[in-house]
């Protein structure tokens, strides 16, 4: 298990993010990070081992600008727990960056295959191969790259991916945690709604395969190609328990 947080709306996602990630420690981790932009700014990905608060003393996740982000707290189970195995992970470009829990299990030959066109990989991760995907497709644009690198995935996956020069989040799922939370002032998404829960009780869950392209005025979601409505929810009672 592992954490991941999503913000995109009008506040400053960085402070959203890291109490996103604190919210979700219980679900134990080894490494975290966080990655932040504009929709007209760099990407700015700061990562480290240890636990959230020692990270945010020594790389200050607050500074860290934009009205967009992605966080992720890890679980390691491809690549020790170092810095560089740390989500989120970026293309070779450092101009897409996404975070991903759970495993995909054929990263081995989509990662040959990615070399051998010419991606550099930094980490020993399986989920950086996705980063890579995502840019593969790029000529596409970012919506249909995005979809076009999700299909090629097998294994268990929550990913969520920014670029630079688009004001959207855009967030997959299948057999592993995956929510969106609706504020009045953005959209959040995470692996469970405690994360949250502070900013809004408007829960949207996810199916499998669920593929969501939130901006800063709404949220689209698509399954199998056609658009699909999935209710808001306001659940009284909410437990530690989706899965
Ligand atoms: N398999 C990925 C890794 O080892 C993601 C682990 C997770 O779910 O935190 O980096």
């Amino acid at each position: 298990m592992c954490g991941i947080v999503g913000y995109v709306g009008y506040r400053t996602a960085s402070p959203l993010l890291l109490k996103g990630l604190k919210n979700l420690e219980y679900r134990g981790y080894g490494s975290a990070g966080i990655a932040t932009c504009h929709a007209q700014s760099c990407i700015e990905v700061r990562k480290g081992i240890g636990k959230v608060e020692e990270i945010e003393k020594k790389l200050n996740f607050e500074s860290l600008d934009g009205d967009m982000g992605i966080a992720h707290t890890r679980w390691a189970t491809h690549g020790a727990v170092t810095d560089r195995n740390a989500h989120p992970h970026t293309d070779s470009t450092g101009k897409i960056a996404i975070v991903h829990n759970g495993i995909i299990e054929n990263y081995k030959e989509l990662k040959e295959e990615l070399i051998e066109k010419g991606h550099e990989f930094r980490s020993e991760t399986d989920s950086e191969v996705i980063a890579h995907l995502i840019e593969e497709n790029i000529a596409y644009g970012f919506e249909d790259a995005c979809m076009r690198a999700f299909k090629r995935l097998k294994g268990s996956y929550a990913i969520l991916a920014i670029k630079e020069g688009e004001d959207k989040i855009i967030g997959v799922r299948k057999d592993s945690p995956l929510v969106v939370g609706i504020a009045e002032h953005g959209t959040f998404f995470a692996s469970d709604i405690p994360s949250f829960l502070e900013w809004t009780k408007n829960v949207m869950y996810l199916y499998n395969y669920d593929f969501v392209i939130a901006g800063k005025d709404g949220i689209r979601v698509y399954n199998e190609g056609g658009e699909v409505f999935r209710p808001i929810d306001t659940p009284s009672l909410i437990l530690r328990t989706y899965t």
